[in-house]
């Protein structure tokens, strides 16, 4: 496994680049287990599994990374949502606007940076069809 995919897997912090830690999430919330997670205490940074596996969602994001993937999703998702889209031909969409891989395009897999492209695409092709989507506040 090389080091994009150790880190997209979980299995390596891409802030500090140890290895991370998998616990039950029921460590974290108050006791409730929503399954497994990987998480890195140093860097407060964590991601969520697949429900039912150890497979994690995407990267570790830590506490600015997961404002921008929530913001990303809210934006982005509309345009399958409201049906512009097949949600399969809106991350297709997404890759080409982006220049990712189709594989790799997955907004659990981006960082901020990408996060915010996301926001701004989906954003520009979300008010040339008359949806209005609160602009991009600051987060
Ligand atoms: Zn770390």
């Amino acid at each position: 496994m090389d080091k994009r995919q150790q880190i997209l897997s979980g299995k390596i912090c891409p802030y500090c680049g140890k290895e991370t830690e998998l616990i039950d999430s029921a460590e974290t919330y108050q006791g409730v287990s929503y399954g497994w997670m990987y998480i890195c205490r140093p860097c407060d940074a964590y991601v969520g599994c697949y429900k039912g596996t150890k497979k994690a969602l995407g990267r570790l994001a830590n506490a600015e990374l997961r404002k921008y993937k929530h913001e990303a999703h809210d934006v982005f998702d509309l345009i399958w949502k409201k049906h512009f889209m097949k949600r399969a031909q809106a991350y297709t969409w997404l890759s080409k606007q982006l220049g990712t891989e189709r594989d790799y395009t997955h907004i659990g897999m981006f960082d901020v940076e990408t996060c915010k492209k996301v926001i701004a695409v989906s954003t520009v092709y979300l008010s040339e069809r008359g949806i209005y989507e609160r602009s991009t506040k600051e987060i």
